[in-house]
């Protein structure tokens, strides 16, 4: 009897083991059939639409722009495959599959298909509500005195007028778009919603996080970590800022109005510091210090910009991108380069994008051939852009010398700190005026919105002021749910930027360092997507996430 019964269970237990083994290998086999099938479709075509893309931006012709167009719609078509979506789906709710790669890959193509199976119908409508609040944005001029700006010169007027009446007029100006476009804004918001409740989800600003592999609990945590270590150390600032302005206006610091603060969101640091680092950079060639820089760390950016558009052209693009073309050594960067501290800044960043694609593992599958997440490639370019300010790193390569680097080491450390804090407290309102509007849009958004940015910002409300002064935000409108990643860059830049100088060289300016290439091609240009950005991230700093170091960096 016992014998028997022995005997069947290890037979069972055979043939369980048998049985599991068996639908591990046929899901995976299936797994590995539709990712054949995905990348015969998806990689000429994003090869294609990344051309196109670029071309349209070297260009700024119609024809390359609808050229663009077409390549980028006939791209995200593939995700709106139903029969691969349900195939995907089936592999996914076995929990069979136990290869890491082909898990990861499943995760990352079934957050893209989901998002890809909403109605055409919705998405032609959301479109068509994004177009025309587009639209109205475009057409929009603030007007002063009867007469109409640009927003340029409403930001010049906010940094030079020195009369608070003139300043409260083209800030009052530069929010009378408002009203115009928040009934619509409200609207698209709800047709958002409806969108992600139809997939599944509760609410739009959910669904975004989610299918870009972030969880927004995980995120309001961060939020809540980085407020409670910078609260103090901001409102001491702002302190010192308010007296400034004070100062300035001739007005009591009770008196400060937010068209005070030098920008029309009081997202950027007012210049209450004196160190002018454009002058540093005018006999300088920023391409030349940056190749030389990045290939002594180890890093030959030589490639990147060899297939790069560095320069101003008419009809051009007139900002900077990096963008990555076929996942296999086509990088490259969109700049208008000149001999300034921005520029600096900038071709150092876009670089940094570049690097991060360009040392990708080729021995990866190309869904992994990506960065971990869009913010931990900002990070490493704002890692690097970081250092165009640094007076360690213009000596080092060159730009100043010892005396001088010296004299603005102070102020140069202050100017960046305050740069800094100030965006990281706006970033603060953004994240949650959005997540709480897209909970509930039917709330009092005007009194939501001033709420944050007397919290956050310490900002005053003028008095009486109900207006929808948060539908001046464009991206609110048009990039939704994503301002909060510009932070989380800012952050891990910091975080890198610790272990690095702590674990891999001491030499703070990097320059010559190739350990520190070294670590972040192994640590983070090769993993690519393989793994969550949160495991990534811990396996690269022992850590994971965190806002320590950020306020280390800026907070005292
Ligand atoms: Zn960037």
């Amino acid at each position: 009897m016992k014998l028997i019964v022995k005997v069947i269970a290890s037979t069972m237990i055979i043939t369980s083991f048998w049985s599991c083994t068996s639908k591990q290998e046929k899901m995976e086999n299936r797994m590995k059939a539709f990712v054949a099938s995905y990348e015969s479709k998806a990689i000429p075509l994003y090869r294609e639409s990344a051309l196109a893309s670029w071309n349209a931006n070297v260009t700024g012709t119609n024809e390359d722009f609808a050229k663009s167009e077409k390549a980028s719609f006939d791209f995200a078509k593939i995700f709106a495959d139903r029969k691969a979506f349900s195939e995907l789906k089936e592999i996914k709710e076995s929990n069979a599959m136990k290869d890491p790669i082909l898990v990861r890959e499943m995760e990352i193509l079934y957050n893209g298909y989901l998002g890809g199976q909403v109605d055409t119908t919705l998405i032609a409508e959301q479109i068509r509500m994004e177009t025309e609040i587009s639209k109205m944005y475009a057409n929009f001029r603030v007007s002063v005195n009867g007469k109409q700006i640009s927003d340029n010169e409403v930001e010049s007027i906010l940094k030079n007028e020195t009369g608070s009446k003139e300043l409260q007029t083209a800030w009052e100006g530069s929010k009378t778009i408002g009203p115009v476009v928040a009934a619509n804004i409200i609207k698209l918001v709800k047709h958002r919603n409806t969108i992600a409740q139809k997939i599944g989800f509760s609410n739009y600003h959910e669904m975004s996080l989610k299918l870009s592999g972030q969880d927004p609990a995980e995120v309001t945590k961060i939020f809540d970590e980085l407020d409670s270590l910078t609260r103090n150390n901001f409102a001491e600032l702002k302190g010192e800022i308010d007296s400034y302005f004070a100062k300035r206006y001739k007005v009591a610091i009770a008196d400060l109005r937010p068209w005070h603060y030098q920008n029309r969101y009081f997202q950027e640091a007012p210049q209450i510091y004196k160190v002018d680092f454009d002058k540093y950079y005018a006999k300088q060639d920023p391409v030349k210090l940056a190749s030389t820089f990045y290939n002594g760390i180890g890093l030959n950016v030589d490639p990147i910009l060899a297939k790069s558009d560095l320069y101003e052209k008419p009809g051009k693009n007139q900002h900077a991108f990096s963008t990555d073309i076929d996942r296999s050594g086509d990088v490259r960067t969109l700049d208008n380069i000149r001999p300034d501290s921005y520029w600096m800044n900038t071709i150092l960043h876009e670089l940094g994008h570049g690097v991060y694609s360009y040392y990708n593992d080729k021995s990866l599958p190309f869904t992994l051939r990506d960065a971990a997440h869009t913010f931990t490639t900002e990070a490493i370019a704002n890692m690097f852009g970081r250092l165009a300010t640094d007076p360690q790193w213009m000596l080092s390569m060159g730009v100043i010398d010892a005396k001088e680097s010296e004299t603005i080491s102070e102020e140069s450390r202050k100017a960046l700190r305050l740069q800094m804090l100030v965006f990281s407290r706006w970033a603060q309102v953004m994240y949650r005026f959005e997540k709480s509007m897209y909970e509930n849009p039917d709330q009092n958004l005007n009194q939501l919105w001033w709420t944050m940015v007397e919290k956050y910002q310490l900002v005053t409300k003028p008095e009486g002021r109900d207006m929808p002064d948060w539908a001046t935000k464009i991206h609110v409108a048009l990039y939704p749910c994503y301002y909060h990643n510009y932070l989380l860059g800012d952050l891990l830049a910091s975080q890198f930027y610790n272990y690095i100088t702590t674990n891999v060289s001491k030499n703070q300016s990097f320059v010559g360092e190739k350990a520190v290439g070294t670590y972040l091609k192994e640590k983070v240009f090769m993993p690519g997507a393989r793994y969550d950005w949160n495991v990534m991230i811990e396996k690269a700093t022992g850590e994971k996430l965190t806002a320590k170091y950020y306020a280390k960096q800026f907070v005292e």
